[in-house]
């Protein structure tokens, strides 16, 4: 590893900014390191190194033209392959979009390139994000850098690996119901999944809309808010982007932790985690009460319940978005067909996979007629249960605890075969989704010989309280200096 790769996105800047490094020498360093490395990872589904080299240069042509340097000046951004790029395909894992080259850039990446961050290229992800392993992903699957026959989790697995194996410094994914923050925990990086409305969906290729959130991964909970002073905020272009004033970020996370109440649902808790998982949990509670928090029992009593919600929603509106796929208007169209019908079907039939069917046929059911009640309805009953049941715990305390999975990562295949005890490593990270808040997960240790995360949970908005909160624990634990073997 040369010694540009292990750097955080802060000092990187900050050499950038001093003229103690370029942006082309940072960038070649990532580039060669992704040579070197990704062979036995598969993080990425396109590196771009002319156009990563191109933007870098740029940038050390105007900063020793004396331009003032940018927050991300030459910070290398690992982008998962669901977020368009300028000028780049986009194929979110699937065969029905291979070859698409969107002709517009999600504003979220734009916002990330303005202020100087160096796209590298598109990281793997379960096809269109559906998923806990990114083994869906109809290309191949990506490794776990601390353990190669172990997933890095999903659906953002990609961006979690390239992070944790040094490959970039940040990378962006999206959560739809634990998708940044699951795999964050498996690959022991920090993912923030952001209070829904807070980042621009445009240039998002969408699931379910009404769960999407675009955040980062990065290693320190620095770059974390670094990131998150860059992506927030509303965009004209999506009109469910949330006009709420971003506040500093920067000086949220030297606050501390004196006087946080942390609430943890423990009867939810009481089944179903793994016994080393929930010991590094326990450790972590510790850890916040040492940085002077006080960890506090909250009901959250509907929370059982959030899986099933869950599945009916997300698949719900993943049929009327995947609507969109039929051999007309993007990317791939089956051959020889000539009645529309057999071409919308055929088209299908060829572009995806198994779990994007089960989740097309799932959601088409839950929303026909004579069903539509008593599933989603039902569903959307229940999220509104859970978020009433959110809004009374945050009456007591400031965030909530729990594990961000019940296991650490599980080996590749052995989930494959049973989708429903893959939907089951998302228990504790969907309610978020449901509710809308945001979400944080912080590595918290080893167990088995592999990380697991601490999840944090803030009212709407107050990603600050989180980021806050992440700050106080990592000084206090120094996560931040746990690194795969490389
Ligand atoms: N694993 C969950 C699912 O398969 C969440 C995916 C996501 O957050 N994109 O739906």
């Amino acid at each position: 590893m040369s010694g540009l790769t292990g750097l955080p996105a802060t000092e990187i800047r900050r050499r950038i900014a001093a003229r103690d490094v370029s942006s082309e020498e940072v960038t070649r360093a990532h580039l060669d390191r992704i040579a070197a490395v990704e062979p036995g990872i598969d993080a990425f589904l396109l590196v771009a190194p002319e156009r990563a080299l191109g933007a870098a240069r740029r940038l050390d042509t105007a900063l020793a033209g004396g331009a003032p340097a940018p927050l991300l000046a030459g910070v290398p951004l690992a982008v998962k392959d669901v977020l368009h790029v300028a000028g780049l395909p986009t194929s979110c894992g699937s065969r029905i979009l291979e070859g698409y080259r969107p002709p517009f850039a999600a504003t979220a990446v734009a916002r990330l390139e303005s202020a100087g961050a160096i796209v590298l290229g598109k990281t793997n992800m379960d096809e269109f994000a559906m998923g806990s392993s990114t083994e869906m992903s109809a290309f191949k699957p990506t490794r776990n850098p601390w353990d190669r026959e172990r997933v890095p989790g999903g659906s953002s697995g990609g961006s979690a690996a390239a992070v944790a194996a040094r490959l970039a410094p940040i990378a962006l994914g999206t959560d739809t119901g634990g998708s940044i923050r699951q795999p964050a925990a498996f690959c022991g990086v920090v993912g923030l999944k952001p209070t829904w409305g807070r980042v621009s969906r445009y240039g998002l290729v969408a699931f379910a809309s009404s769960l999407d959130q675009a955040g980062p991964f990065a290693r320190t909970v620095e770059d974390t808010a670094l990131v998150c002073s860059v992506l927030f905020g509303p965009d004209p272009l999506d009109a469910t982007s949330a006009d709420e004033p971003v506040p500093d970020l920067a000086a949220a996370i030297g606050r501390g932790a004196r006087g946080l109440r942390v609430g943890v649902p423990w009867a939810f808790l009481a089944e179903g985690v793994e016994a080393e998982t929930m010991a590094r949990f326990r450790e972590s509670l510790a850890a916040l009460e040492s940085a002077g928090a006080t960890v506090l029992d909250v009901p959250l009593p509907h929370l059982p319940h959030a899986i099933a919600a869950y599945y009916l929603v997300a698949t719900a509106e993943a049929s009327s978005n995947l609507a969109r796929y039929d051999g007309v208007r993007y990317g791939r169209r089956a051959p020889g067909e000539h009645d529309l019908k057999r071409l919308y079907g055929k088209t299908r039939d060829l572009g995806f996979g198994a779990e994007v069917k089960r989740r097309i046929i799932l959601g088409t059911f839950a929303l026909s007629s004579g069903y539509y009640d008593a599933y989603y309805l039902r569903a959307q009953k229940v999220r509104t249960l859970i978020r009433r049941d959110f809004d009374a715990a945050f009456g007591t305390c400031d965030v909530i605890a729990t594990p961000t999975t019940p296991t650490p990562a599980f080996r590749l295949g052995e989930k494959t075969d049973d989708p429903l005890q893959m939907y089951l490593a998302d228990v504790f990270t969907v309610p978020a989704n449901l509710a809308g808040i945001p979400g944080l997960s912080l590595p918290c240790g080893l167990a088995h010989g592999l990380p697991v995360g601490v999840q944090l949970l803030a009212r709407a908005f107050d990603e600050a309280t989180l980021l806050r909160a992440g700050a106080a624990y990592q000084q206090v634990t120094r996560f931040h200096e746990m690194a795969p073997p490389s």
